[in-house]
This record gives structure tokens, sequence and C-alpha cells, in this order.
């Protein structure tokens, strides 16, 4: 593998809003990517049987993490990315290892609240995005409405390169702006190449006018030709639309009804031709983690190998499959690998890429690569495997905190452990879950991103792991935090006969901006604290932070650094650091005036203008503060508002009544808020 075949990788995700078609074109990718692999290898042979496999096993490919097609020579790795927003840290874990994406949107229902939360998401990671319009068969559909919404509701900048022919069910196919050729889609896997008809040639020239227009506004050769009225050539406008898109200046706008098959090669050009590869983007950073200097992973397989876990899953004919992005180097069969944060080791055994049709037994998988190993044991979601001659540690991925909760109690002796081992296995794959006991009840507690997070977790103990379990009312979940700065020390020392516990650590802590999460740094140069107990100060702290000593909340949004201490040559043991560590957070949330927080939602409901007052008055009375009333659509108006989750349960009920069933809503996280005295109050008195 040479640089040449890292430049020929896209590394893309396919984001929608549920319904907006993802799943369909992806399938169509795959299936259109497929046909093209089998016209294109003759001796490879294209037998019944092949199909048969492929049709029967596509079920479960495609959801698979990560599906690898072909396409004109290009390896084309399509990235999982969910669709409901309560899986937000799923997608924001997805957009960590893709260099970039089709938006997928529904050509009637245009920019959803979905896309936007995913589309800012991508704006926070710098992805390159190309917009694929779909669903423009269906009646209502409208190219320009959604483009305009693009514009002005995500605040992007959009450049059509096709104009459709036809319209909803009349919907042929499109003229491709850059050729100046139309193209005609008759159902199945051809389609048509012809001159542009004469009757469409005026409106053809206008878009493409309008196209070159948008592209000059961010690149300045095509903007001078544009007002010398010189040609471009198709080579030119494409290398231009590549850069500009790479370097976020701009969104390409395809379009095409992915359902009746019209628009997906092109697609697949389009991902080819304007897409990242891997050498277009910045290196992967990480970290020593034993001197904490910053290390960039080069997408060469040269270099030492580092790798990210993103997805564990289970599949079902070949057990547990651990998706990775290898950064630099080689990941290869047969070879140790090793995990810098729980220092452990395995050798990799068996090494596979996903295709649509067949799992693909690999050697191993190279910079630039995604690929998944099978019964991987030292690591979870979202850590790094590296070469133990050069420890790195990837930029961690962040998630939020979660803000629901709901008890689950086995039903018998046998559920009891069997929930023990389900739940270890869940808690691996998803980083979002979170799963204590509570200390009163001995209920075990889980924790997500909402109601359908935990549903679906449910549901998959129930019918994956067998387990029986009842389940309580959802709760919302509250966290801590701290409101000053503070230093403070955490001791652990029993040397009295035998050998003695021996670690001092002293550590500032500081509050963050609501999201941040858990920042770590170490400040001690020199030996103060010997460089290999450090990972177990972290640990430790890590470790505390899940129950708050406040109320027994996670702790959140705070940095910790750690800034001296003290050890013992005998007594000292990465076990000692780690309790001085949470010994450490515990003292420093009580000292640094800790206050309870309380998840916020965004709620944005939908209402014909006749019941506006009542919904405002509703959300009024939630507790809510009501941040925009905007028109929709002639007779219908947009409301939006922040409103704690807390009181938001059964609200789909209320606005079914008050608008007489015509209303619909929507809501996600937005922020953390501090909790009334009241509710402050009361879940202090619960754990006291
Ligand atoms: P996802 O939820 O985003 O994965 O969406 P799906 O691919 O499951 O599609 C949702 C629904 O829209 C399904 O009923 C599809 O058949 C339909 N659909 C998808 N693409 C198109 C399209 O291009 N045109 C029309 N008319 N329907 C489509």
């Amino acid at each position: 593998m040479t640089e040449s075949t890292v430049r020929m990788f896209r590394n893309i995700g396919i984001i929608a809003h549920i319904d907006a078609g993802k799943t369909t074109t992806t399938e169509r990718i795959l299936y259109h990517a497929g046909v093209t692999h089998r016209l294109g290898n003759v001796d490879e042979g294209s037998t019944v049987t092949d199909f048969m496999v492929q049709e029967r096993e596509r079920g479960i490919t495609i959801q698979s993490a990560a599906i690898t097609c072909d396409w004109k020579g290009y390896q084309i790795n399509i990235i999982e990315t969910p669709g409901h927003i309560d899986f937000t840290a799923e997608v924001q874990r997805s957009l960590r290892v893709l260099d970039g994406g089709v938006v997928a949107f529904d050509g009637v229902a245009g920019v959803e609240p979905q896309s936007e939360t995913v589309w800012h998401q991508a704006d926070r990671y710098g992805v390159p995005r190309l917009a694929f319009i779909n669903k423009l068969d269906r009646s209502g559909a409208s190219l320009e409405r959604v483009v305009e919404m693009i514009r002005t509701r995500l605040n992007a900048h959009p450049v059509v390169l096709q104009m459709p022919i036809g319209s909803e069910a009349e919907l042929q196919g499109m003229v491709d702006l850059i050729d100046m050729k139309a193209l005609y889609f008759d159902g199945d896997d051809a389609f048509h190449v012809r001159d542009i008809p004469e009757e469409l040639k005026a409106a053809a020239a206008h878009y493409r006018e309008q196209m070159i227009e948008g592209l000059a506004d961010v690149d300045d050769d095509v903007a001078l030709a544009f007002l010398e009225e010189h040609e471009l050539d198709s080579e030119t406008l494409i290398q231009a639309i590549r850069q500009a898109t790479i370097n976020n200046l701009m969104v390409p706008v395809m379009c095409g009804s992915a359902l009746r098959n019209i628009g997906v090669q092109p697609l697949l050009d389009g991902i080819v031709r304007y897409l990242p590869s891997p050498l277009d983007v910045e290196p992967m950073k990480g970290t020593d983690p034993a001197v904490e200097n910053e290390i960039a992973c080069h997408p060469d397989q040269e270099e030492p190998m580092a790798a990210l876990v993103f997805k564990i899953s289970t599949d079902p004919y070949v057990g547990k499959l651990s998706f990775f992005r290898c950064y630099s180097g080689r990941v290869k069969r047969g070879e140790s690998i090793y995990n810098p944060v729980t220092n452990n080791r395995e050798r990799v055994g068996r090494l596979v890429r996903m295709h649509a049709e067949r799992r693909e037994e690999v050697d191993e998988i190279g910079a630039g690569d995604i690929g998944a190993i099978l019964g991987l044991k030292i690591a979870k979601t979202g850590q790094t495997i590296c070469d133990e001659e050069r420890p790195v540690v990837l930029e961690q991925i962040t998630f939020p905190a979660p803000v629901i909760e709901v008890a689950v109690s086995p039903q018998s002796r046998g559920d009891l452990d069997k929930l023990g081992n389900a739940l270890q296995r869940l808690t691996e794959e998803d980083p979002t879950l979170f799963v204590h006991q509570d200390e009163k009840t001995d209920e075990t507690i889980l924790a997500g991103m909402g109601e359908l997070h935990l549903e679906v977790i449910i549901d998959r103990l129930r019918r994956e792991f067998h387990v029986g379990v009842d389940v309580g009312e959802p709760a919302v979940a509250y966290c801590e935090t701290i409101s000053r700065p503070v230093e403070v020390e955490g001791r652990l020392v029993k040397q009295s006969g035998g050998r003695g516990q021996f670690a001092v650590v002293k550590i500032q802590f500081e509050p963050l901006e609501a999201g941040t999460g858990f920042v770590f740094e170490n400040a001690i140069h020199g030996g103060a604290v010997p460089r290999e107990y450090i990972p177990s100060v972290e640990r430790g702290i890590v470790d505390a932070l899940k129950s708050g000593p406040l109320a027994k909340q996670p702790v959140v949004d705070i940095k910790a650094t750690l800034v001296d201490g003290k050890y013992h040559e005998v007594d000292s043991s990465e076990r000692a650091f780690f309790m001085a560590g949470s010994l450490a957070l515990r003292e420093g949330v009580l000292k640094g005036a800790p206050i309870l927080l309380e998840p916020m939602m965004a709620v944005e409901v939908v209402t014909p203008t006749d019941y506006t007052g009542d919904v405002i008055g509703d959300l009024s009375a939630r507790a809510g503060t009501v941040t925009g009333i905007e028109p929709q659509s002639p007779g219908i108006q947009r409301v939006t508002a922040h409103v704690p989750l807390a009181r938001m349960f059964g609200y789909a009920t209320n606005l079914r009544s008050n608008t007489q069933g015509r209303g619909v809503f929507s809501m996600q996280f937005s922020h953390y808020q501090q909790v009334s005295e009241e509710t402050r109050k009361a879940l202090i008195s619960q754990v006291a």
C-alpha cells in the first residue's frame, strides 16, 4: 500500500434525519458499486450464488458499523451513523472517524430539526459535506426550497451541481451542470447520457451560471474567469469544487431519488470527486501517556501503528467485532497490539473488512483504512490501540453526560447473573450507557441519552441476552459540578506494620464550560510523582466522577491539574495513587462550592397558528422559556423553547389535546442548568 492507494480511500458517513432515506441511499450505493465491481471484474465471476449470499446477508451487513465498496478504482468505506437524536453521541463518534459526509435530505420535508443538530456537530468537527436531496419523486418535493433551507437554517453555502429533469412522479433524471449533459434513468441499473434537449437548454444554462457564481464566491480563480467571461472546463470546475468542499467553504448539492434509482451513480462520482481522502485532512493527534507530549499520526504505513476503536458490535455469525480506524502504520494479523490506557496487550487474531455481500479476511489494514478485529478483548469503544514501541493515546471523544435514567431489577436469581454479564458487554460497546447500583434500594440504574436509547438497551437485554428484567419509570439524571477553582490534597497513608500504602497528590480543580466533560492535565515535571503512577491518578479521579459527593450524581465539566505529590519507594503502588486520585476528587468537589445541574431540553413545536397561544402557555407552565416563534408555512408556526427535562414527561399527550392532534414536537438535550433550591434540597435529602 502506497500513498497513491491512500489517496483512493474515501471514509464517509451517510447522515440523515430519520426517514430521509439513509437506508435506501446506502443500499443503492452498495448495489450500484457492487454492480460496477461485477461488471468490471469479469474473471471474478458474478455467479448466482454470490448474488444470493448478497441478498441474504444485506439485511445484517447494512447495519454494520462500516461497509466497504469499490467505485471506479476508489475504495469507499461507509461508516454507519445512527439516525435518531437519542444517539447523537454515536453520530459524534462516527464523525470522529470519517473524513467526509453525505447528508441526505428529504426533498419534501427539507431541513428537519435533527438534521440541524447533526449538521452543527459536523461543523464542530470540520467534516466536509455533500448534500443529497433525495425523494425528488415525491409530490411536493422542491430542490430550490431545500437548498434555501440549507442556506438559511444551516447557515451554509450550498452550490447546486445538478438540475432535475421533470419533477415529482415525472422525475426522469438530471442535467449534470459541469459536463452539461442530460442523464436519464430508466429505473434499473443503467442510465443514459444524452445532449440536453432543446427545451431545457435555457434553464440549464441559468442553473450553470448560478453554480459558477456560487463557486466564484469561494474560489478566486473561478471568480476571475467568471468576471472575464472565460469558459471553464470540467476538470477545472471539479478541482475548484473539491478544494472548496474540503476547506469547508461550500456544500455541493446533488439530487435524485434513491428509491427509484435516480442519481445514485452520479452521487458515487460526487463522493470520490469532492470528498477528502485521508491525505486531505489534518493528521490525527494523540499524546504520549507518559510524558504528555503531542504526537501527530500521519496516514503513512511506515509509521508505528495507531488506531482508534470506534464501535464494538456483535455479529450473529462470527461474534464480537471491534471496528477501528487505522491512523498510521498497519494493524497486522498475528502481531501484538497495545492499549496504552489500560496497559494491556493482545495478539490480533482474525482481521476482517466488511463488504455488503461478504466478510473479507485480510492480513493487514493500513493507515487511512477501516477494518474490524474479531474477538478483541483489550479495548473498549473510544480507546486507542497502538504499537507498544510508540504508546499514543488518540484524542478522546467526549460524550455528553446522561440525561435520563431507569431502574431495572432481574426477575430471578438466574437473571441476576445474566444481567451483570450483559451490562458489562453493553457498556463496553456503548460509552454513553452508564450503570450504577442504587445503594439504598439495591436496584441497578441505567443512565443514558434519552428515553429511546434506554428502551433500545432494555430491548437488547431481553432479546439478545435473554435477561428477564422489570423496569421502573424513567427519571431525570442530574449531575454535579463545582463553581469555583480549588486546590486540594488526596492522601492515602497507611504505614502501620507490613507493607503499607502511600500516595499523596496535590490537585487543582477548576470548573469548565458546560459540555466539556472531564479534562486531566499533569503539571508535574520532575519526580514528585513517578511517571508510571500518573495514569492511575487520572483513573482514580475518573472512577470517583461517577458518583459525586453531594448527591451521588455524576460529576461533569471539571478540570483536574496534578501539581504536586509525594511517593514512597516501597509503599507506593498504582492502587494507592488510584485511591489518592479518588479522594482528591471528593474533597475537591465538596470544597469547590458544588452545584447540582439538571438537563434542559431544546423543544421545538410545530403547530397551526390557532393553537400557538395554548402551546406557549403550556410550555411556560412547565417552567419553559420560549426562545422563538416563527412562521413555518402559511397557517403554521414553529415555537422553540428551553424546558427542564423533568417537566417534559407526558408532553406528547398534552400537546395532542391542546392542538386537536395537529401539533408535532421534537426535543433534544440543550444544556445543563442549576436546579431550583427546592429540587436541590430534595436531591440531597434523598441520599442523606
Ligand atoms: P432512513 O430512516 O433515513 O434510513 O430512511 P429509509 O431509507 O428507511 O426510507 C424511509 C422511507 O422513505 C421508506 O419508506 C423508503 O421507501 C422511502 N424512500 C426512501 N428514498 C425514497 C425516494 O427517493 N423516494 C421516495 N418516494 N421514497 C423514498
